[in-house]
């Protein structure tokens, strides 16, 4: 029997779905790019990219061809066997980054759980099993797990789901001295974003890092990066760490790592790893050939001279015509972020219009993020194309005009 085809509309949604998102009023149904269309055939410009997701725009050809063949070779076996997408993947991972060894999961938290996971079973293994605090900060984000909600810096995510896991302690981002004070020899890790996406796009200050890195090696404490957002090629590097100059024990990465399709990937030393075995750790889809056949092909791409360094480019007509935005509207205090993962940070008189401005570029045909309630986030294709740069940046200014009048 043929499938009905079931109508359904945006509110359909309210009858369907669990009510813990707050979705736009359009409904999404094709890509090209960075274009995207929505059921009634308006076209919008795309500067959300999935959620800093799809690095390499909508229906990237080289990804569709990826995900057809290996969609008729094999798509799933679990890790009672292994695959050659998922082992070519972690070789490329590794020869690109300080990694020795790689875990494969299906979503930021699921990586982030794995890495937090790893850091306390190392200690214990390694050093005691008191050695267990975790430091993390304020406006943190690492996911939706119980741990990785409990290790986010932002308490209306954890609370009310009954005991968090102890041993994780809060202090203030970008300030090291409030590191000091809470870091001690019972401490296995600190878990930073080296770049906080959810929290407000905030980058970490290089004093910072290498700060973060000087505690960790004098505490035999293990730094793990939440490469999640800030990873693949978003901020102009591969991975931001390499912003730092420093070396991290542990990253993790997903959104872009797919160009869209569920995949995350740990990464850590032969070391630390080394205190693993078959059976401590593990789960069904990581490492699926063809999640990972659809990242190899997006890692092969990002991870060139054209895409990384095509970045700044973009990025500075992001900024420059976000300032003739400003110089018009004196809307924003500060244009942050690095690469292509950018926060417009609005002005004191004009906070807590983020959500006003996010409902009116859909409305002009464009779409954009918030972080908190003050910061509009722009997390576009890596490659994206400058003219769709320019139109959506003159429908982001017609948008703004209207939430101001
Ligand atoms: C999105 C995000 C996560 C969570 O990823 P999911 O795929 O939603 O589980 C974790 N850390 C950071 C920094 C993120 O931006």
């Amino acid at each position: 029997m043929a499938a009905e085809n079931l109508a359904v509309s945006r509110e359909t949604f309210d009858n369907v779905i669990l009510p813990v998102y707050a979705p736009a009023q359009f409904v999404p149904v094709k890509g090209k790019g960075s274009r995207v269309w929505d059921q009634q055939g308006k076209e919008y410009i795309d500067f959300s990219g999935g959620i800093a997701v799809t690095a390499l725009g909508h229906c990237h050809p080289a990804l569709v061809e990826t995900l057809k063949s290996q969609g008729e070779t094999l798509w799933h076996t679990s890790n009672v066997f292994t695959n050659e997408p998922a082992l070519r993947l972690a070789s490329k991972l590794i020869a690109a980054t300080f990694a020795e060894r790689v875990f494969f999961g299906n979503s930021g938290a699921e990586a982030n759980e794995a890495a937090f996971k790893l850091a306390r079973y190392y200690a214990c293994k390694k050093h005691s099993p008191f050695k267990s605090k975790i430091i993390a900060f304020h406006n943190a984000f690492h996911g939706r797990t119980l741990f990785t909600v409990s290790v986010g810096g932002q308490p209306k995510y954890s609370d009310g789901f009954g005991p968090k896991p102890a041993d994780i302690v809060h202090v203030p981002f970008n300030d090291l001295a409030a590191v000091k004070a809470v870091i001690d020899d019972h401490t296995c890790a600190i878990v930073v974003e080296p770049i906080q996406g959810e929290g407000g796009v905030m980058p970490a200050t290089l004093e910072f890092m290498q700060g973060l890195r000087a505690l960790c090696d004098q505490h035999n404490a293990l730094l793990v990066l939440d490469e999640v957002q800030s990873g693949m090629g978003r901020s102009g590097k591969l991975f931001a760490y390499e912003h730092y100059g420093i070396k991290p024990d542990i990253i993790t990465t997903a959104k872009a790592l797919g160009g869209g399709f569920p995949v995350s990937a740990m990464l850590t030393t032969h070391e630390i790893a080394s205190v693993m075995a078959p059976g401590v750790h593990g789960t069904t889809y990581g490492g699926n050939p063809l999640a990972c056949a659809i990242a190899e092909t997006a890692l092969d791409i990002i991870n060139t001279p054209e895409v990384l360094n095509g970045v700044d480019a973009r990025r500075e007509q992001f900024v420059s015509a976000l300032q003739k935005i400003n110089e018009q509207f004196d809307i924003f205090s500060e244009i942050r972020g690095k690469g292509l993962l950018l926060g417009a940070v609005l002005n004191a008189q004009h906070a807590s219009k983020a959500r006003d401005i996010l409902n009116a570029s859909a409305a002009e045909g464009l779409m954009v993020l918030t972080a908190g309630s003050d910061v509009i986030r722009f997390v576009p294709s890596l490659v994206i194309e400058p003219t769709d740069i320019a139109e959506g940046m003159a429908r982001f200014a017609r948008a703004i005009g209207k939430v101001l009048n």
